[in-house]
């Protein structure tokens, strides 16, 4: 059985008083109903961290996880958050390679290798986006594109490293816009992703890597995305951000 996971990313968003807010509400929604077997992920901004982690306390099914960290483990990097830090912080989790890294902070295939070994020698699971832009989408080469990121990225790691690792299939053009895949559009990427993880791992192995989806993925759509085969949850942007959306989008399993 694969892991079920859902994970927050709250993106630039949450003054300190509304994370502490949505954070408590969240691990009391989950305290008080049923959420059957999902791994939950906070992702908040980097210095929420510390606060994040007390208000998850004891709670065993949320983690604490970054948005990103630094290809270095330390050193005169003004502005940056290292992986060794993060895990000092207790965070279990990062993102690695949103879209929103790549565009704006020319995050390359490569320097994402070097991020992806960070974390995993600081024991932090990654969670590697991937994903296409629409031209890509309606030049019908959207599987080559996604299977160039993983291939790039991620298939110099060995077996036992490749195991750790969470894939978020977030097409850009999903993101934020209110416009969501298909369930179909997203069964046939996460079927092609884990077929390709399969030519290079082998099928068994493949068979055990978590596929998350993300791209305006709410209440309302959930369950029908998370119904598919391949789907084994959801990297959440916006709906992150609201308690009882947020909680909703985790029971839709
Ligand atoms: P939205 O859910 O706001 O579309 O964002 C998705 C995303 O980028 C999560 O990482």
């Amino acid at each position: 059985m694969r892991k079920k996971i859902v994970a927050g990313n709250w993106k630039m968003n949450g003054t300190q008083e509304e994370g502490q807010k949505l954070t408590s509400e969240i691990v009391n929604m989950v305290k008080d109903e049923p959420v059957n077997d999902v791994t939950i992920v906070l992702n908040p901004p980097f210095v929420h961290a510390s606060n994040v982690k007390k208000l998850i306390g004891d709670a065993s099914n949320i983690f604490l996880g970054g948005q990103n960290c630094s290809d270095k483990a330390s050193g005169a990097f003004t502005g940056e958050v290292s992986a060794p830090i993060l895990a000092s912080f207790g965070a279990s989790y990062v993102i690695l390679g949103h879209s929103e890294r790549r565009e704006y902070f020319k995050e390359s295939n490569e320097l994402l290798t070097e991020k992806v070994k960070q974390a995993l020698e600081n024991g932090l699971t990654p969670i590697f986006c991937c994903g296409e832009p629409l031209e890509i989408r309606e030049a019908g080469t959207h599987e080559a594109y996604v299977k160039d990121q993983l291939t790039e990225s991620l298939f110099g790691l060995s077996e036992a490293d490749f195991e750790k690792i969470v894939i978020a299939y977030e097409p850009i053009w999903a993101i934020g816009t209110g416009k969501t895949a298909t369930s179909e559009q997203a069964q046939d990427m996460h079927a092609a992703i884990r077929a390709h993880i399969a030519s290079k791992y082998g099928q068994e192995l493949a068979d055990k890597i978590s596929i998350l989806y993300g791209g305006s993925c709410k209440p309302s759509n959930a369950q029908e995305i998370f119904s598919k085969p391949d789907v084994d949850g959801g990297l959440i942007g916006g709906a992150s951000l609201k308690s009882r959306d947020f909680v909703d989008i985790i029971k839709s399993f």
